[in-house]
């Protein structure tokens, strides 16, 4: 038997789809990519049962908002799917799944500029010549006042400067000037240009890497700058309705029926979502409203018994930490981190079951400063999460 303690991640290249869902550890994951981000009541309510009949009774919201049915067999996948069909939910074949990986601003009003350059780029990525992006390859539209998705995993973003509409490739400080009307059009010439530029090895290939290279550069007409990230929200009122945050971004069968019994759901990269038209949601177990609430400060991926590269269990860990952090935390069953692939604060990385390396403003592979933590020392001495080297 193989020892998983001594074997690093391994990285898949891809994303689960629903077409195409991905083994864990407590069945398939099928990835439902919400047209417009965007849940009806009534198809939030049909979800609902068919997770519960389907699956495990489990659902995520992922970083880039999209809704996970967890627990799926073999055997139920089928019937999932033509029940997600029957809610629109899913794309004609894999090809056209992989591509239209969008994630937009929850913000957006109907008509609008993101809006209107989402329903564009989603036509667009259904036409049979839409370019064949690599399964982690996406677009984030972000056209309102303010950009809120510059932290969201994205490789191609439509974004608002003072000066007008921008299409910027991420790891680049300046895009490319365009109108709501050329938006989607010059998106797929961008992902063009990347697939032309070498920008996809082995079938993998992320934009802000490509960029990296020394002998890769952006033609002369992406020239306008960015403006910086606007992204500071909570639970609470928002403009469009009301903000609820979901425990490490999970939520039950029930929970998400009593999100469709109380309005639209907009589905968020931030691990919560956009009541439609909403001023308050019900106590509901697993739902966090209290924008002062610690668990808005820690951050855990699935780990042990659900992810099969998993080290340790990590939202026990995460969940009793969670009040001795003065900064964002995150807890990775294993190095590839994801939960937040970027750098945090402080990381604690499993390393044995209830064993942890602590790395300070690092990703969950960095070096550490401390290793071997068990969950047990972390609890008894937690001021060695806010130490600094
Ligand atoms: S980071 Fe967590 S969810 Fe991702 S592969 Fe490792 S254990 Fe699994």
């Amino acid at each position: 038997m193989s020892d998983p303690v001594n074997q690093g991640p391994i990285i898949q290249g891809w994303c689960p789809g629903a077409l195409r869902p991905m083994q864990s550890g407590d069945g398939l994951v099928v990835r439902v990519r919400a047209p417009l981000g965007r849940l009806s009541q009534t198809q939030a309510a049909q979800i609902a049962d068919l997770a519960q009949t389907y699956g495990d009774g489990l659902l995520d919201v992922s970083n880039r908002g999209n809704l996970q049915i967890r627990g799926v067999t073999e055997a139920s996948h089928a019937p999932l799917i033509d029940g997600l069909r029957m809610l629109n939910m899913i794309d004609q074949d894999v090809a056209r799944e992989t591509r239209r990986n969008i994630v937009l601003t929850p913000f957006w009003r109907h008509g609008d500029d993101s809006h209107r350059v989402a329903t564009d780029l989603m036509l667009a990525l259904a036409a049979e010549d839409a370019p064949a992006t690599p399964g982690k390859f996406g677009y984030a539209i972000d056209c309102g006042a303010d950009p809120v998705l510059q932290d969201t995993p994205a490789d191609i973003r439509i974004e608002r400067t003072p000066h007008g509409l921008i299409v910027r490739a991420d790891g680049s400080t300046k895009g490319l000037p365009v109108t709501a009307d050329s938006a989607a059009e010059a998106a797929l010439t961008l992902a063009r240009w990347f697939l032309d530029t070498g920008g996809v090895k082995d079938g993998r290939g992320r934009m802000a890497r490509h960029l990296a290279k020394p002998d890769v550069q952006l033609p002369d007409s992406h020239c306008a700058p960015m403006l910086p990230n606007q992204l500071a929200f909570a639970p609470g009122k928002a403009c469009q309705g009301f903000m609820v945050a979901l425990e490490f971004g999970q939520m039950t069968t029930d929970t998400l029926r009593t999100l469709a019994q109380t309005a639209a759901i907009r589905l968020t990269p931030w691990r919560m979502v956009l009541l439609e038209g909403a001023s308050s949601i019900p106590a509901t177990e697993g739902l966090i409203t209290d924008p002062f609430s610690p668990l808005l400060h820690v951050t855990a991926c699935t780990g042990a018994p659900g992810c099969p590269q998993a080290l340790s269990e990590t939202r026990p860990t995460a969940r009793a930490l969670a009040f001795y952090t003065q900064a964002l935390l995150h807890v990775s069953g294993c190095a590839k981190g994801c939960a937040h692939p970027t750098a945090a604060p402080v990381t604690l990385t499993a390393t044995a079951p209830e064993t942890f390396d602590l790395i300070v403003g690092g990703t969950a592979a960095s070096h550490p400063t401390r290793t071997g933590l068990s969950s047990q020392t972390l609890l008894a001495r937690p001021e060695l999460l806010n130490e600094r080297p």
